[in-house]
């Protein structure tokens, strides 16, 4: 039986042996000594990882960062310039400095300053990023991912040979960080030929679970449960928790024998067709010799349009059409339906017309399950999944919310948001207020009132504000904040979700003739300048959430008015039977 165990198993790597770039012993210490008297650059995350990559010959046969004659018959043609199928350019794209020149040596370090390698730079060349997004990507539209991002690449990229002395760190799930060359000796233990891989960036439900065990049968081989944890999707889960996903599910629900989970450090550029071709080259180098490709492979999701940028089997027909060249098969990711009657899962070409099934989409799982605290059903996670997303995504009445009032000095900003701080406590929230006054104190110490000193005051109230409401808590933010672009990058640090616009909307004649501070006077004397509202602009929010009249309404009417939009909104419970006293609280919102 054994008389054949010389024989390799497992499908050879993309371009016959795997590319390994550490420098060991010696050689090692010799450039770190180098890397001393040479420039040094910092690279990005994404090159970091795509670093990572080639160190470990997961891009093999690429054994270094593309020249410029890869990189144009990559865009073209999808191949090297020697010929090699290989569908995603990999540049390192830099700024241009002194230390980009041709013949130089350059320390490449990550964004802290972790000395990873040394290029020899052979070769200096300006690329394109429209032509990039045009021939790559199909498509200019900002709303792909990696057409936004590659805006703010640096318009050089270098190219030479490369010695990794340290891969960039990582002290998350390191049992589970395997490279290519030990997948491929567990996958020897295993013993079996036949491996199909299965790429994700979500975490996997039962019918991830079904399918993935199906194509193992199928092909009388093992899964590699493979999912991207260098960067992915803007806004997915984060690896953390999808890791402990893919952890519980291989432990308890796969036979072993059947399953390898291995993490893998790749940056994706959400280029759909062109995404799955490089991950089934990339899984080869891993051991696959089956890859499974469902619908919307690396999907960047919809255009500006609303629009989705590829085909949902594009992916698909472009792996299929080169599977013979790159020596992976493509397993069709079938549709599977739960059939609740019969309490299993089942493709959808194979059950009858008019049978019952049923469906939870991405959306629902958190809008009508995590958000209100429901656990997910057992048909449609395993509970070891359901209780670690359960935990990542606590119930909407515990997640930070942050209330943004805006307006001018002496519109009621800070008397509004006392009143609210009070009824939120009294209905179990932990809360924060950061009034701009206050915060001037202190954080804000020493800004004036220029433009810049005050949206450098914002934006510091900002920040914290965001960090409050990441760890879950309410804050209240009452600053005059008087600018709309401004607020609005508040708004996207916090995360729109998450945040409230309160226009406390006083006439400027009322917040005057109040001068509760007597700063209005002083301003029209002309004792104190850049006041807003007298000598300083305000701009009005567009859309608020909330416009507060405090002519003809009470601090306590308004607070109310917020605590129905939160209640609406289920960062507060609406357990208090209050909210049908002051009306509907949906009037609330000006649109
Ligand atoms: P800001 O924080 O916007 O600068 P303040 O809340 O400090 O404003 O001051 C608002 C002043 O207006 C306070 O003296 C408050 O008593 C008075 N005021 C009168 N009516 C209202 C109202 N309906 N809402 C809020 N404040 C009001
Ligand atoms: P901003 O959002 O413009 O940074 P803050 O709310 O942080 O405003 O601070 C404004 C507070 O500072 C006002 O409520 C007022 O009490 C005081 N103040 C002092 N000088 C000025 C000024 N020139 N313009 C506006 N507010 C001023």
């Amino acid at each position: 039986m054994s008389s054949i165990s010389n024989e390799p198993r497992l499908i050879r790597p993309y371009g016959g042996q795997l590319v390994d770039l550490i420098a060991t012993g010696d050689a090692a210490d010799e450039l770190r000594a180098r890397a001393r008297e040479i420039p040094s650059i910092q690279i990005s995350e994404r090159t970091a990882c795509d670093l990572e990559m080639l160190a470990i010959g997961a891009f093999s046969p690429l054994d270094r960062f593309m020249n410029a004659g890869d990189h144009a018959r990559v865009l073209d043609e999808m191949r090297l310039a020697d010929g090699t199928l290989f569908p995603m350019p990999l540049i390192l794209p830099v700024e241009p400095s002194d230390a980009i020149r041709q013949g130089r040596d350059v320390a490449l370090r990550s964004a802290k300053n972790e000395l990873l390698g040394i290029m020899t730079i052979d070769e200096v060349f300006a690329w394109d990023a429209d032509e990039v997004s045009d021939k790559v990507f199909g498509t200019r539209d900002p709303r792909h991912p990696l057409v936004s991002e590659m805006r703010r690449w640096g318009p050089l990229a270098i190219s030479g040979p490369l010695k990794v002395l340290q891969l960039p760190a990582h002290y998350d799930f390191r049992d589970l960080r395997l490279t290519p060359a030990e997948v491929r000796a567990q996958l020897d233990a295993i013993g079996r030929q036949n491996v199909v891989a299965f790429q994700t960036r979500n975490p996997l439900h039962r019918v991830h679970e079904e399918l993935t065990r199906r194509a193992a049968e199928a092909i009388d081989g093992v899964l590699l449960l493979h999912p991207s944890v260098g960067m992915t999707k803007p806004g997915d889960v984060d690896h953390y928790t999808r890791v402990r996903t893919y952890a519980a599910l291989a432990e308890r629900h796969y036979e072993p024998g059947r399953i390898l989970l291995s993490l893998l450090p790749l940056a994706m550029r959400m280029g759909g067709p062109r995404e799955a071709l490089w991950h089934a080259i990339i899984r080869r180098n891993y051991g696959a010799n089956h890859f499974i490709v469902g619908r919307d492979h690396a999907s960047p999701g919809n255009d500006s349009n609303g629009r989705p940028f590829y085909g949902p089997y594009d992916a698909q027909e472009l792996v299929s059409r080169h599977s013979a060249e790159v020596g992976v098969t493509v397993v069709p990711f079938s549709e599977l339906v739960y059939l609740p009657d019969e309490q299993r899962y089942e493709e959808v070409s194979r059950i009858p017309e008019g049978t019952r099934t049923a469906k939870i989409s991405g959306t629902q799982v958190r809008e009508e399950f995590l958000n209100l605290g429901r656990k997910l059903p057992a048909w449609f996670s395993r509970p070891e999944v359901a209780d670690i997303l359960a935990e990542t995504y606590p119930p909407r009445h515990r997640q930070g919310a942050c209330i943004w009032f805006t307006g001018l000095s002496g519109a009621g900003k800070s008397t509004t948001a006392e009143v609210l701080t009070v009824l939120l406590l009294e209905r179990g929230r932990q809360v924060t207020v950061l009034d701009g006054d206050v915060v001037r104190t202190h954080l804000s110490k020493g800004l004036g009132f220029s433009k810049e000193d005050r949206e450098t005051n914002v934006r510091r109230i900002g920040f914290v504000a965001g960090e409050i409401v990441r760890h879950g808590g309410v804050v209240i933010c009452a600053a005059i904040s008087p600018y709309l672009a401004t607020r609005d990058e508040v708004r996207e640090m916090i995360g729109a979700d998450h945040f409230v616009e309160v226009f406390v909307d006083t006439p400027l004649d009322i917040c005057e003739a109040r001068d509760s501070k007597g700063l209005y006077a002083k301003a029209r004397r002309g004792e104190i300048s850049d006041f807003t509202g007298i000598d300083d602009p305000y701009e009005p929010p567009v859309t608020p959430e909330i416009t507060l009249d405090t002519v003809t309404s009470t601090p306590e009417e308004n607070a109310k008015r917020i605590v129905a939009h939160l209640v609406a909104q289920g960062f507060v419970r609406s357990d208090e039977g209050w909210v049908t006293e002051i009306g509907a609280p949906t009037a609330a919102r000006s649109v």
